[in-house]
This record gives structure tokens, C-alpha cells and sequence, in this order.
């Protein structure tokens, strides 16, 4: 039978020079912190840019991608406890007690049948959510991060990691995560010879493989350390830091994205080509502080939001007349696609009043009302048009203006319309002349 380190479709890495970091035997007596500053999950950014900086906070997506992860980390964890014999069966247990949406089932089942190939060659151990931390040989610790399953046999070791996102991730052979993953692999468990990594994106459908031998711990490490020592070199030489800043679509999720100086040149002159105006030539450093770079800044995304919804509008339109698609190839290869789609439109509930008779055995009408959304400006023209006719009825005149204004008064005087005290404060932008 063929070792198991054939069975797979991972790359045998190029011919490097016998040179190898010792491996160390990480000792952790201090408390990790969660995520690392720059951890596996930020490498791929940092590479790219390395002042990006990880947003706090959460969002819907980030949400549903941990949910489907704590899923997974269940499913497995049925398979190590031996109450189920592939992720499938597992999955299948889930089920029984959690109501998945058919999308989550699918997402699901796409990983469960890349983690069953390899369940299927009985490893011999199956690590879930497993610290990994990367050291030098001075037993310094470079960086940690947690890894959603790996599978090992004797000398071979399989990491999966599960992205639950649309945008596609980088390919396994130059996913800066997982060379960090396999090294830790490597610094964690020191009879293994090769260790490979695959991605897979059950909502693209896609899956990636690589695979690292011992041998390449050395350039593995460098490579690592490097994007590394650049992100530390950023942060605190921020005069120094543009060379290694590059704006990209990462951008978006960097929480400098607001203040950052080098993407704030590039809008500027995006905006100056398009207006014909000088491009500032001030913002300087990591981040805009001063208060004259902070309004042009402002001053120029103005002028770059002009016109937004008539591109997206066109690109719509374009993209109808091309067959339902429009794509671009971004310098670094990467290829941006507009696939016209199509989604239920919203769904919209019919009057109050008929809702409570409908539901009123579920429901009071004060209950029914108090999750029904008035708006005043809705309730403007339909109170002005009653007014007005009702007046006409009797044989009066009424303006709307004057209709409008009993109605106000009398929501008024029955404490019905309110404003909240305090002011809004905003930013409101003003043209003086020029100060000679
Ligand atoms: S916003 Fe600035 S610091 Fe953040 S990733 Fe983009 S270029 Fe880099």
C-alpha cells in the first residue's frame, strides 16, 4: 500500500537547500490572547499591505461564518468521540436537533465530504480548534492562531480550514495561513515529515490543496517572519511606513480604511484625473491626523461619490447587454466578475388593521401597532387629502397647508409627535472664498 503522504494530492515542494530551523518545543505558561495582531488569519493582508489593521466588532457575515464553524467543530468532535463514524454521519445527528437552513445543510455537507477523505484512511488522531503557534529558535513566540481541523498519521499531517465567505480565498500554494499553520504543525508534532494544507469554500464550491515538507521549515519561516517584522516596522516608524503600504480590495476591511493617508492619495487622485483638480500633496504617515488632511480627504470622497449610483445603474445595464456578465482582471491577477442575479423581492406586510384581525387570536391590536412602522412623511399626504375632502363635504375650503397643520397640532397636544431633545450633529459642507 502506498504511504499515506502519496494518497494525496499535494505538491512535492522545489528542490531547497538542506537548511532547517530546529524545531521548537513550544512552551506556552502564559495565557494566548484570542486572535494575535498578526496572526495566520492577517498574513495574507499584511503581505499585501502591512499597515492593515484588523476591524473590531462583528458583522452578519462574520457571525454566520462562526456559527457554521461551531458546527463543524460538533460534527467532528462526534467523529473523535467515536458516536459517529464520518463528518456525513455526524452532520446527520446535527441535524436531528438543530433546524438547518438547506443552504447551511449544503455548506455543511461540502465540508463534511472533504473531511470523510480523509476520515475514511483512519488517522490517528483528529485535532479540532487546535492552538498553533509559530516560534523562532530563540523560543520566541512570532505569532498563534487556531486551526478548524487537522488530521494526522504518524509522519503525514492534513489541515483543513473552513472559509465560510463568498470572496474567494487565495489558492492553498500562496495562502500565507496555511504555510503558517504547517509550520506551527511542524513546530508542534516533531516526527512529521510533511504536512499538507487544504482550503476549502463550501459556498464557492472550491477547494485548494498544498502540500510543505520538514525540509522547507527555513524559507517557511522567513517568509512569515518577514511580513511580520514589515507590519511591527509600520507601526512604529509610521513616517516611514508608506513604501510598505499598498491599497487593495483588503482595504475594506482595514479599520484605518477611514483615516488611512496612502489610500487616502490614491482617491485623491482618482479624483483629481476625473476633475481636473491638483492632487493633494500633503497626506503623509500611516494615518491622517491633521485636521486641513482630514477635510480634503472628506472633501475629495465628495467628489468621488458623485455619480455612484449612475455607474452602478450603467454597469447594471452593461452587464444585461453583455450576456448577464461584466469582469475586469486586476493587476495582480485576480479577476473581478458582475454576474447580473436574481433575489425574491422583499416581502411586504398588508395593512395594520386587517393584520390584527388576521392574527388576533395570537395578537392584540396594541401589539400588532406597536411592531408597525408609521413614518410621517407616509402619513402627510393621506391625513392632508382626508382633511381637504372632508372640508369639501361641508362645503369649506381647506389648504393642505392648513390641514396639515391641525393634524400636527393635534398629534402635538396628545404628546403623538415629539422630537427627541439634543441636536444631530453633522458635517455640512460650505464653499467661502478664497482667504488672500
Ligand atoms: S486602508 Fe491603508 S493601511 Fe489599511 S489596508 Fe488599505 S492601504 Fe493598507
Amino acid at each position: 500500500m502506498k504511504h499515506i503522504a502519496e494518497q494525496f494530492p499535494l505538491l512535492m515542494p522545489a528542490t531547497l537547500p538542506p537548511v532547517s530551523i530546529a524545531p521548537v518545543e513550544v512552551t506556552t505558561p502564559a495565557p494566548i490572547k484570542k486572535h494575535h495582531r498578526y496572526g495566520p488569519s492577517r498574513l495574507g493582508y499584511l503581505d499585501e499591505c502591512a499597515g492593515f489593521t484588523s476591524r473590531s466588532g462583528t458583522n452578519d457575515a462574520a457571525e454566520e461564518g462562526t456559527t457554521l464553524h461551531e458546527r463543524m467543530e460538533e460534527i467532528l468532535q462526534l467523529v473523535v468521540k467515536g458516536k459517529a463514524k464520518t463528518a456525513a454521519e455526524g452532520l446527520r445527528m446535527l441535524s436531528a436537533r438543530i433546524d438547518f437552513t438547506d443552504e447551511e445543510r449544503d455548506y455543511l455537507r461540502f465540508c463534511c465530504v472533504r473531511c470523510d477523505l480523509y476520515i475514511s484512511r483512519n488517522p490517528q488522531q483528529i485535532l479540532t480548534e487546535n492552538e498553533i503557534t509559530v516560534s523562532g529558535e530563540d523560543g520566541k513566540m512570532l505569532n498563534h492562531g487556531t486551526l478548524d481541523v487537522a488530521f494526522v498519521w504518524g509522519d503525514v499531517a492534513i489541515i483543513i480550514d473552513f472559509k465560510f465567505g463568498w470572496v474567494p480565498v487565495k489558492h492553498a500554494r500562496e495562502n500565507l495561513q496555511g504555510r503558517n499553520y504547517a509550520l506551527g504543525m511542524f513546530q508542534k508534532i516533531l516526527g512529521l515529515r510533511a504536512v499538507g494544507v487544504e482550503f476549502v469554500q463550501p459556498k464557492l464550491g472550491w477547494f485548494s490543496t498544498v502540500s510543505y515538507k520538514r525540509i522547507q521549515m527555513a524559507e517557511m519561516f522567513q517568509r512569515i517572519s518577514d511580513v511580520i517584522a514589515n507590519a511591527e516596522f509600520v507601526q512604529s516608524n509610521p513616517d516611514k511606513a508608506q513604501p510598505l503600504m499598498k491599497p487593495g480590495v483588503y482595504c475594506q476591511y482595514c479599520s484605518l480604511s477611514g483615516s488611512c493617508a496612502v489610500l487616502s492619495n490614491h482617491r485623491a487622485l482618482a479624483a483629481s484625473k476625473f476633475n481636473n483638480l491638483p492632487a493633494p500633496v500633503s497626506f503623509k504617515g500611516l494615518e491622517l491626523t491633521k485636521p486641513m488632511d482630514i477635510a480634503l480627504a472628506r472633501y475629495w470622497v465628495d467628489i468621488i461619490e458623485a455619480g455612484v449610483k449612475e455607474i452602478k445603474q450603467r454597469a447594471f445595464e452593461i452587464a444585461e447587454l453583455q450576456g448577464g456578465e461584466i469582469s475586469c482582471v486586476l493587476p495582480n491577477g485576480e479577476q473581478i466578475v458582475y454576474a447580473v442575479a436574481e433575489k425574491n423581492a422583499d416581502r411586504s406586510l398588508g395593512a395594520p388593521i386587517e393584520i390584527a384581525e388576521a392574527l388576533k387570536e395570537f395578537l392584540t391590536p396594541e401589539e400588532i401597532l406597536g411592531a408597525a412602522e408609521l413614518a410621517l412623511g407616509k402619513l402627510e399626504p393621506i391625513a392632508k387629502n382626508a382633511l381637504v375632502e372632508a372640508a369639501k363635504q361641508r362645503g369649506e375650503k381647506l389648504t393642505k397647508k392648513a390641514a396639515w397643520e391641525s393634524v400636527v397640532s393635534t398629534l402635538e397636544a396628545n404628546g403623538l409627535l415629539t422630537r427627541p431633545d439634543g441636536k444631530i450633529r453633522f458635517l455640512k459642507r460650505k464653499t467661502r472664498p478664497l482667504v488672500v
